[in-house]
């Protein structure tokens, strides 16, 4: 079988954003949002930001779904959440980036942006930002996308071009495991409700611990895709785990789902053909994770595909496999598990060619048992813990030292 040391990557120009993400993080806000309102009349629906002080920003359409996204500067969000409106059908807000917010406004149908304007203090009330939302027709929509768009190209000029897949310099002879650990969601994509947690924090918090227990082993260096509220697009996911030359990448989640009786963890590996219709709809939710973000398609590079990435992937997924097995062993007792509880499906975020990747489901947030321990520390302790022995077993392992 084919040296993993012998596969790797050229992400330079990809990365170097990934580092703005993971890097810098001493951001302060450039003002906090008081409060989200949604005025609806029989023409228009208004939606209106208290802010503190006046801020730039950018609106723009982006289709399937349709969305209306409004990029601002670093803003500390309220935590009140406002219920579906007019011709607003969810909003999500969030950090976006190290610099950036994001508000994403679903829309019910086409619609048009009317008017989008600052207001400036007034009768008591602060700085505000207005967007007036009315109905369009789907030709209206369609034609508003392509010109969003066109202006957005030709504003940041740089060309993305597909990556390519090229052999990693030999890892030296010692050193010690890698392994990337990723806070599924963050910052504008909530992921899933429970009815006090959100799994964005679930996920950090469960990460941070598990970062800490592999670290006082002294075993391993660990990395975070993110380490706060931060959103980070899943391709971007998967380049830190190879900028790392990873040697495991685990992407921690929690579930929801409307059968509040299920509870229990579950762990994922990757797969073209889903193990079962669950795993199925479970990656399809998890991948929406761009969409839910406001990210665009039409701007991303393909997918890369060649025949090294076809060998190293085939021992990639044994070795995922392998570790996923680990996972369940070491858990059984510690928690509740799914009944068949490894499954397969077409994560995207399990997607790097060569490193192994598994996407543990911590808990179902729709279940109070399991919404309740996935909060409470001594929980987090006594599964990270489960987690670190099975990684002490995937590296012990004869396999695994071999390919290092
Ligand atoms: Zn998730």
């Amino acid at each position: 079988m084919t040296n993993m040391n012998g596969l790797s990557v050229n992400l330079r120009g990809l990365l170097l954003v990934a580092l703005l993400f993971v890097g810098n993080f001493a951001s302060a806000f450039a003002a906090t949002v008081k409060d989200i309102r949604l005025g609806v009349t029989k023409e228009r629906t208004r939606i209106v930001l208290d802010l503190q002080s006046d801020v730039d920003f950018d609106i723009f359409l982006l289709d399937s779904p349709r969305r209306v996204v409004v990029d601002l500067p670093s803003l500390e969000w309220p935590e009140n959440q406002p219920k579906e409106a007019g011709l607003v059908q969810k909003l999500r807000f969030g950090q976006f980036t190290a610099d950036k917010s994001r508000l994403v406004i679903d829309a019910k149908g086409p619609v048009k942006v009317a008017k989008s304007f600052m207001l400036p203090p007034s009768s008591g009330l602060p700085h505000r930002l207005v967007i007036d939302l009315v109905k369009a027709s789907s030709t209206e929509f369609a034609s508003q996308v392509a010109k969003d768009r066109a202006a957005k190209r030709s504003a940041n000029k740089t060309v993305k071009a597909p990556v390519p897949f090229a052999p990693k310099p030999q890892r030296r002879a010692n050193s010690k495991p890698v392994i990337v650990l990723d806070a599924g969601h963050g910052g504008v994509d909530p992921g899933a409700l429970g009815r006090k947690a959100r799994e964005k924090s679930v996920t950090l918090a469960f990460t941070r611990e598990l970062a800490k227990q592999l670290r006082a082993t002294g075993k391993y260096k660990v990395y975070l895709t993110r380490n706060r509220d931060i959103y980070i697009p899943l391709r971007q996911r998967v380049n830190i785990a190879r900028k790392h030359d990873a040697d495991l990448f685990i992407s921690i989640h929690a579930d929801a789902i409307k059968r509040k009786n299920v509870r229990g963890m579950s762990i994922y590996t990757l797969s073209e053909t889903a193990s079962d219709k669950e795993a199925a709809a479970l990656a399809k939710k998890e991948n929406q994770s761009d969409i839910i973000a406001g990210i665009d398609f039409a701007d991303q590079p393909p997918e890369v595909a060649n025949i090294l990435i076809d060998l190293a992937q085939r021992e990639t997924k044994n070795l995922s496999v392998k570790f996923a097995n680990l996972v369940v062993d070491n858990a059984r007792g510690k928690t509740q598990l799914l009944d068949r509880t490894h499954r397969f499906a077409g994560f995207r975020v399990l997607k790097a060619p060569d490193v192994p990747s598994v996407l543990i489901e911590l808990g179902f947030l729709t279940n109070r048992s399991d919404e309740k321990q996935l909060l409470t520390t001594s929980w987090q302790r006594k599964v990270a813990g489960a987690l670190v022995k099975s990684v002490d077993g995937f590296f012990r392992s004869s396999r695994v030292a071999a390919l290092r």
